[in-house]
């Protein structure tokens, strides 16, 4: 979501005459979008501002601007107490009002095959641990028709895949007027001609409806990938958390999902060191995922977000504790990877080219695998059949078939 908001600004700036530059001490304008959803976040972003510091006392014309979640309704007169040099802020999703009312975050003018389309704003849900309903505020839905005519444009521009973002895209319509759901809206896009992919994120494993399981099986364009966060495997630290499911519930959720979509490739999200998270609960995560064998888990150390509820319960797992379990999940997830992956050698794929690094075209899987291939041909937005030759757990390479 911080990168869609962000490249939406830069276009914005860019209508207004700013160019791109690739070093802060060259710039006129420094914009900072911040993530608060961990501590490591937080902390990488405040050290960012503190670093500015001298360069806006030796160029006091530079501007500099911060916004993203680290910006709350609350924080901001402690933010310009403490950073009296940076010259606005602004909050999440906001547009930046020095501007003028005009001023409004657009679409970025060159578009990259894979482009970001924000769906919903915010989250209802208020997970104990979770500060984003505080920063993004409540769920709002864009309007379906804005959604298609920006990907009918984002597909003009040559964009052939589109992710969808909310922080809960299955809450995706319930606002709206004649109210919709997810469903509904990758029917709608499905139909538009020369957009070949669409994948969605982050879904929550108690709102998931069986409908879009089945839009997921069945419209053509859907990609057989899911982002289902589990968070824990213990039914009592899910109820702390306040993630409204049991571990047995999401267990049939992700059955059912891989009985109708058997191709899946599922990721998930864990916080280890939860407060009160015992060992024994903990191992219920860890054979939760050793069950499940996700393609890919994002693992984070529990830390306190001032304001949440969860900040007002004993962070009591040792940090060498929590690092310790942190560490399982990975190597665990490390081995189940490697084995997901080591079946894919010699398997046919159809791979959407996004660009080159390092002297190789790089570009995703259907099922959302990095893939790495080869050629001198420009194959840049191109869908490609990729025979994969190389394994490894977090990336393929391959060869090219056709194109
Ligand atoms: Fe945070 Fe996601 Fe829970 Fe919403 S559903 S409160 S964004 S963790």
């Amino acid at each position: 979501m911080n990168k869609a908001e962000s490249e939406r600004l830069g276009s914005l700036f860019n209508s207004r005459g700013y160019l791109p530059v690739d070093e802060a001490q060259k710039a006129d304008l420094i914009l900072l979008n911040g993530c608060v959803v961990r501590r490591s976040a937080e902390d990488k972003i405040l050290n960012k501002i503190h670093s500015l510091k001298s360069l806006k006392k030796e160029r006091p014309k530079l501007e500099i601007a911060v916004t993203g979640c680290l910006v709350g309704e609350e924080e901001i007169e402690g933010l310009k107490r403490t950073f009296p040099f940076v010259d606005y802020f602004f909050g999440a999703g906001e547009s930046p009002y020095w501007l003028g009312q005009e001023a409004q975050p657009r679409l970025p003018k060159g578009t990259t095959p894979s482009a970001l389309v924000p769906i919903i704003q915010g989250c209802n849900n208020f997970c104990t641990y979770c500060i984003v309903p505080y920063r993004r505020g409540r769920e709002t839905s864009r309007p379906t028709e804005e959604i298609v005519s920006e990907v009918r444009e984002l597909v003009n521009k040559g964009a052939r895949e589109v992710v969808l973002l909310g922080q809960n895209v299955d809450s995706y319509g319930h606002d709206l007027t004649p109210p919709c759901e997810l469903a509904d809206l990758l029917e709608k896009l499905n139909g538009i001609e020369g957009l070949y992919r669409i994948r969605f994120l982050t879904n929550h494993p108690k709102d998931l409806s069986p409908r879009l399981i089945d839009a997921i099986a069945g419209l053509d364009k859907v990609c057989e990938q899911l982002s289902l966060p589990v968070q824990a495997g213990d039914d009592a630290v899910l109820k702390t958390m306040g993630r409204g499911y049991t571990a047995a519930h999401y267990k049939k959720l992700v059955a059912a999902i891989r009985e109708k979509v058997p191709a899946i490739a599922l990721s998930t999200d864990v916080i280890v060191g939860f407060p009160g998270e015992s060992e024994q609960q903990f191992q219920a995560s860890y054979e939760l995922l050793k069950e499940l064998r996700f393609d890919k888990v994002h693992c984070a150390a529990y830390s306190p977000r001032k304001g949440t509820a969860a900040a007002e319960y004993k962070d009591d797992v040792a940090p060498t504790e929590k690092k310790r379990r942190l560490y399982m999940v990975e190597e665990l997830e490390k081995k189940i990877a490697t084995e997901i992956n080591t079946a894919l050698r010699g398997k046919k794929m159809e791979v959407l080219i996004e660009g080159k690094k390092k002297g190789k075209w790089q570009g995703r899987s259907r099922s959302d695998k990095l893939v790495f291939v080869a050629s001198e041909t420009n194959l840049q937005g191109k869908l490609v059949t990729v025979e994969i030759t190389e394994t490894s757990p977090w990336s393929l390479k391959g060869q090219v078939l056709d194109k």
